[in-house]
């Protein structure tokens, strides 16, 4: 479908993240499971069950709207996921299979910085349309949920900053 007004790009826009979404819970329990720090491995953990809670706030909306959530596929987030399994496999073949490592830690929060990165990015275009559409209910559900990636980014960032980059040098 070409979008033809600023509403259908924001549906167009609101499936690309359902598609990012959805990815997202298939691959957040995979790098939890990859990750040796507890505090990591908690803050995936908890960022999956916030994941959820972002799926069903876009569901609201579509259903709000009466269309259909499917029928895009985000590729970016497939292929920064990709990337993220990618170096999981590499670090298995450098590291040993379960062995805890620094770096491998220090690596994935590399990886889910890039996810919450393009959320905040796809979620403020579609929060702004939201605004300029006078969706206020919409705007108030996505910038819940942008709250909630840049949360996240930050506790990556302090978590790499003060543990797991400061372990991986001499690991
Ligand atoms: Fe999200
Ligand atoms: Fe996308
Ligand atoms: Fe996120």
């Amino acid at each position: 479908m070409t979008p033809k007004n600023l509403e259908d790009l924001y549906v167009h826009q609101l499936r690309d993240l359902y598609s990012a979404e959805t990815l997202i819970i298939d691959a957040l329990p995979r790098m939890a499971k990859k990750a040796s720090n507890p505090q990591l491995r908690k803050s995936f953990e908890m960022h999956l069950e916030e994941t959820k809670q972002q799926k069903e706030r876009l569901d609201q909306i579509f259903s709000r709207m009466d269309v259909s959530p499917k029928g895009q596929t985000c590729k970016a987030m497939k292929g920064l996921i990709a990337e993220a399994e990618d170096f999981i496999d590499e670090a298995k073949k450098l590291f040993g299979s379960d062995s805890p490592s620094a770096v491998l830690d220090a690596g994935l929060i590399a990886e889910a910085q890039r996810i919450e990165h393009y959320e905040i990015s796809a979620y403020g275009t579609v929060a702004t349309y939201a605004e300029t559409l006078g969706l206020h209910s919409d705007h108030q559900l996505l910038s819940a949920t942008i709250a909630e990636e840049k949360k996240t980014d930050s506790t990556l960032n302090d978590l790499a900053k003060t543990m797991v980059n400061p372990a991986a040098v001499t690991a």
